[in-house]
């Protein structure tokens, strides 16, 4: 694997993060597409055991190319996985099929964190960089041994991010800890205001909007992951997007008053 490079060194550019506010945005809502990538069943002991939980990957149609945020469930090796969740994994190609698009039309793969199921299929996009936070990146190395084995032999491409950066025009990572203690949100400028694509920030509309951890998978931090869903909240999207719910989080509309 080829030691990681400093944000930047591609093709994307660095920058300062613009993510407050939206200028005139060449992207539309319509440009970010959810990709259905399978599902799992939450084990005993987690809130809802029993239920089925969906996995969702997220495509943005930009102008300089397509950006794939994360890659969902793949073939966990490692039994605990597959015996506590129960994945049923959807194949990514197939599933980017439906919304018109090869494995191969992908530029650029960002993951939210390096869990197994964001992460599964990014053996699919090795001639794509993997846009991380290197917080997340080093802790996954340091820590975890079957993830770790899986990006060897993806022989993976990471350009590790250290904190709010603009990739791309319009398309900016936000650390979003709490979840994990690297995780990041994707955040989308459109015409018709930012689009966050969440990750594990919060796992539900639910949980989002109650801030409360407790309504979903226990996060590493509960603090930060409550700082997180209000850094969030404070950006004023126009909707939140989740990898294991279906329903995206919308502002309410502003009552008329009297
Ligand atoms: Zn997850």
């Amino acid at each position: 694997m080829p030691p990681p490079r400093r944000p930047g060194s591609g093709a994307a550019g660095g920058g300062a993060a613009t993510i407050a506010g939206v200028t005139s945005s060449p992207l539309s809502p319509a440009d970010v597409c959810r990709v259905d990538l399978g599902t799992l069943t939450t084990p005993r002991g987690e809130p809802g055991a029993g239920s089925e939980v969906v996995v969702h990957g997220f495509v943005v149609r930009h102008p300089q190319g397509v950006v794939l945020v994360d890659t969902g469930v793949g073939d966990p090796t490692a039994r605990d996985f597959v015996r506590d969740w129960r994945p049923v994994a959807r194949r990514i190609d197939l599933a980017l099929g439906e919304i018109g698009l090869a494995a191969a039309d992908v530029t650029m793969v960002i993951n939210t964190h390096l869990h197994w199921d964001h992460c599964g299929q990014n053996a699919v996009f090795t001639h794509a960089p993997f846009y991380v936070q290197r917080r997340e990146y080093e802790t996954a190395r340091d820590r975890d041994g079957v993830i770790w084995e899986w990006f060897q032999v993806a022989g993976a491409r990471f350009e590790l991010v250290d904190g709010a950066q603009q990739i791309w025009p319009g398309l900016s990572v936000l650390p979003t800890v709490g979840h994990t203690v690297g995780h990041q949100a994707v955040v989308v400028d459109t015409d018709q205001g930012q689009v966050v694509l969440a990750g594990d920030a919060a796992d539900s509309v639910a949980s989002f909007e109650a801030e409360d951890p407790r309504l979903g998978v226990e996060p590493e931090n509960d603090d930060d992951w409550r700082q997180a869903v209000r850094q969030v909240k404070r950006l004023a999207p126009q909707a939140v997007l989740f990898c294991h719910d279906p329903q995206p989080w919308r502002p309410r509309p502003a009552t008329g008053g009297g």
